[in-house]
């Protein structure tokens, strides 16, 4: 065997797994394009915020705080949710699931709201939650520290590998690229929105990820207002968002449209639902938008991230369905990885959260197929 783990992706996922893994063994990570961020994890929202998702995803994330902190990746922000008049149901429901964790997420007078965020329009606004702790996180450095972490203990990233596909051979795994041939006992399928497109080339059965189209845009702001200290605003039923980014505006329609894998370009139609949205809770007006973009969420059926050996593959290993969650939770899911790739259990602090083998696995997503 030329090495003892090979990781395909070199996005957020495969970067975390390869830097975990790094420490127990020999690592290769295999990236398709010439830029490892160059997919999904290029396009994000750079969010963290623990009050996202379902309860997994909520421990993943706060079990990757540490990380972010020592390394100063975390910058303030905090989220306003957002609701109409018509949309209390779904603030209490928040309220309720936030409830679980001990995390600040309070609900603010609708005066407090408009002081937080003075361009929110006044008729629009029914009822808020301020989670003040969520904070901006500076993806780049954080994916670089990941790749950082595998070279500093002797791991390579390979990049411009075109499509690797995996097969069974020599006791373990061959991966064919346009690099050379890798084999190793143990492979990482950290390929995004295509990990059941590299499960299926290597024989592996799918756990039926759907790759969504999110779209985002970048337009100026009002010269008279100071937007830096704005809190992100996110209708609390998530039909758009909005927050400060380097002196202009980041929007979203919170889009999700199901897909083949690819590289996910904006659509006009979503582009412009965004803008309504914007116009519509807002006195903010989008004159000239500067930049536009669109990336892949991947999800399974409960929205929840796989991670761990294939049932049917021994030796294949899933880190997959990172869904908008993605970033937040990279540094947990890549001790994780590296974990159970190396025969042990997840992590103690994780376990101590509450969180299982069978939370991650992928037979969860088989047995219910
Ligand atoms: C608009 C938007 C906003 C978001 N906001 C947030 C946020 O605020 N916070 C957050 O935490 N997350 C957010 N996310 C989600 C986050 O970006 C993703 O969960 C994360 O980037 C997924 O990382 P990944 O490494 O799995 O995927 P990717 O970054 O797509 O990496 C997968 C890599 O695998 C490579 N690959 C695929 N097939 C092969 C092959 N056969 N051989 C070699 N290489 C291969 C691809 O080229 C790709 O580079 C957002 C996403 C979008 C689109």
């Amino acid at each position: 065997m030329d090495t003892d783990f090979i990781v395909i992706g070199g996005g957020i996922a495969g970067a975390s797994a390869g830097c975990a893994l790094a420490a127990h063994g020999s690592v290769v990570v295999l990236e398709r394009e010439d830029q490892p961020g160059y997919h999904t994890t290029g396009r994000s929202a750079a969010l963290y915020t623990e009050n996202y998702g379902n309860r997994v995803i909520r421990v993943l994330t706060i079990a990757s705080k540490p990380y972010f902190t020592r390394h100063g990746f975390l910058s303030p922000r905090g989220v306003l949710w957002l609701a109409r008049a018509d949309q209390g149901a779904a603030i209490d429901r928040a309220l309720v699931e936030a409830k679980a964790f001990p995390q600040r997420f309070e609900e603010v007078a609708k005066a407090e709201a408009l002081r937080l965020l003075p361009v929110l329009e006044p008729d629009y606004v029914g009822r808020a939650i301020l989670e003040p702790d969520a904070t901006d996180m500076d993806v780049h450095g954080i994916h670089q520290s990941f790749l950082k972490g595998l070279r500093d203990a002797g791991g390579r990233l390979v990049t411009a590998t075109g499509d690797a596909v995996a097969r069974r051979g020599g006791g373990g795994w061959e991966v064919e690229t346009r690099q050379g041939a890798f084999r190793a006992p143990v492979v990482v399928n950290a390929a995004g929105a295509w990990a059941d497109v590299v499960a299926a080339a290597a024989g592996v059965r799918a756990v039926g990820l759907v790759p969504k189209r999110r779209t985002a845009l970048t337009f100026d702001a009002p010269a008279d207002m100071a937007v830096h200290g704005w809190p992100m605003a996110l209708d609390v039923d998530e039909t758009f968002y909005f927050k400060p980014e380097a002196g202009r505006v980041l929007a979203s329609p919170a889009d999700e449209t199901p897909m083949a894998p690819c590289d996910a370009q904006p659509d006009e139609m979503d582009i412009a639902l965004c803008v309504d949205r914007i116009e519509r809770a807002t006195r903010l007006r989008v004159r000239r938008i500067t930049h536009k973009w669109a990336g892949l969420r991947s999800f399974v059926a409960d929205k929840t991230p796989v991670v761990g050996e294939a049932p049917d593959a021994p030796g294949f290993f899933w880190c997959a369905g990172q869904g908008g969650y993605g970033i937040m939770t990279s540094p947990a899911m890549g001790r994780c990885v590296a974990a159970l790739a190396t025969g042990g259990d997840l992590p103690e602090d994780l376990r101590a959260m509450g969180l299982g083998r069978g939370d991650l696995a992928p037979q969860r997503l088989q047995r219910t197929a």
